[in-house]
């Protein structure tokens, strides 16, 4: 314990607010989707607004703002991470729970979607504050959170040290005899306490097998590939550094420090190390700096958005110079930039199925914890890659089913599968 705070990072870009429920309505009409259940789908099962005190450092107390959306249950127990964040609002909630819905039918885990947080910057409180912010939240939460009814997981500016508080203080609120019953209540724990081998790498090697597919689909070889990469954390970093292997030249990187570039190719590994060293890409020595337009302007094959939502506008899209664009970032594409990019022949592989493999190794550490049990990197990583593929399989073949463009292809693969459990089940009472 006792891992420094995470670090708050500038949010530039914001939500396109109405997206989600357009998106959604989109794909309900092209299915028909039952009018019944999308009432219900169209929002959320509860909605909760917390304001609790904490005792700071120096003695004063303040009052924080916590959430937590569960917007659907009806496949599994309520699963989604906690954002620590400034701007983190109800209304932001709300589309990342819903969000979270549309990921695991896609992937077919046996998972609901939720989303919340506290609205607050982390990098504003010492590592105990922040431990009495989290563990006085999850007091708050109660038992609207649990093993079996709602899981949370790290989401921005949380992070595994957060699990393990947020876990610790759970099993101090649950009788005795359930708490080593009780362990699964978070997903992305520290290894030690029962976390995942490999959950660390999950959501990049997701987007990674996601390109993989699109590209032995169409017979394009990574080898001879380019890409560029917006955001170089968890999710961007780990995404080059498994590209590594194919040769793929990383042409360019942005991060909340600057861009880079290298028309030779940036070194993933090397810079992933200066990143960690300090804070970001800015003077990294194996590249040269560009501004916000050419990095964005730069010719690739394909574009990892992995930083913030609302990237690629009716202002931005004109300028990229791609084939496809992966979205690791939730919502890194607003409205007028998809409309751009399909007028553009871009291609796009959704949000909600290219960072899918966050969840599903949440997923895989959820049953492991359940059952007691420890998998190996191999077992995890085979898991992974088979669930992830056939998330990719059902959404490329709804596309050309449905005719229609591969976002709207896997909304109506969630929401076929939401459809069809509640039309067996039925509405109570
Ligand atoms: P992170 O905090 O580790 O990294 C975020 C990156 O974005 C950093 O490199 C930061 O410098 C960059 N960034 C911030 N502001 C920027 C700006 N104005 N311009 C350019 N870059 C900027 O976060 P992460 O976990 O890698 O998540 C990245 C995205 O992926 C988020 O949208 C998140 O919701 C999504 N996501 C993450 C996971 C996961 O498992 N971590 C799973 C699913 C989706």
């Amino acid at each position: 314990m006792g891992a420094a705070p995470p670090k708050v990072r500038p949010e530039s870009g914001s939500f396109r607010r109405d997206a989600p429920s357009v998106q959604f309505e989109r794909a309900a009409d092209l299915m028909g989707l039952d009018p019944d259940i999308r009432r219900i789908l169209g929002s959320a099962a509860s909605e909760s607004i917390f304001h609790f005190p904490v005792k700071m450092d120096d003695g004063h107390v303040e009052i924080f703002t916590g959430y937590r959306v569960q917007h659907n249950n009806v496949l599994g127990p309520y699963k989604g991470g906690l954002r620590f964040h400034p701007q983190a609002d109800l209304h932001l909630f709300r589309e990342l729970a819903a969000w979270m819905t549309w990921k695991t039918a896609i992937a077919d885990l046996p998972f609901g979607g939720a989303k919340g947080g506290i609205c607050m910057d982390p990098a504003d409180y010492s590592v105990s504050e922040l431990e009495r912010i989290t563990r006085r939240f999850v007091y708050a939460l109660g038992d609207s959170i649990g093993p079996d009814h709602d899981i949370p997981a790290p989401d921005m500016n949380t992070n595994p040290q957060v699990m393990a508080w947020i876990m610790d203080t759970y099993l101090t609120m649950v009788p005795p005899q359930q708490r080593l019953r009780s362990t699964h209540v978070v997903t992305g724990k520290p290894i030690g306490l029962g976390g995942c081998v490999g959950r660390d790498k999950a959501t990049g090697q997701g987007v990674v097998i996601t390109i993989e597919n699109w590209a032995r689909d169409r017979g394009i070889s990574l080898k001879d590939s380019s890409y560029i990469v917006q955001g170089f954390g968890n999710v961007g970093s780990w995404a080059a550094r498994l590209l590594h292997p194919y040769e793929t030249r990383l042409l360019a990187v942005e991060d909340h420090t600057g861009a880079i570039h290298d028309a030779a190719g940036l070194d993933p590994l090397a810079l992933s190390r200066w990143v960690e060293d300090h804070g970001g890409v800015a003077g990294f020595p194996g590249g040269v700096a560009i501004d916000h337009e050419t990095f964005l302007g730069t010719q690739a094959d394909f574009f990892i958005p992995a930083a913030l939502g609302g990237q690629i506008t009716e202002k931005t899209a004109p300028m990229l110079n791609v084939q496809l664009v992966v979205e690791a970032a939730n919502g890194p594409t607003t409205f007028e930039g998809e409309r751009i990019l399909m007028q553009r022949e871009i291609s796009i592989i959704p949000d909600i199925l290219a960072n899918a493999g966050g969840v599903i190794v949440s997923y895989l550490e959820w049953l492991q914890s359940k059952r007691s049990e420890a998998w190996d990197l191999e077992e995890v990583e085979g898991k992974l890659r088979r669930k992830i593929t056939a998330a990719y399989d059902r959404v490329r073949d709804a596309a050309q089913s449905y005719g229609t463009d591969w976002r709207t292809a896997a909304y109506v693969v969630a929401l076929s599968r939401l459809e069809s459990v509640y039309k067996e089940r039925g509405i109570f009472p």
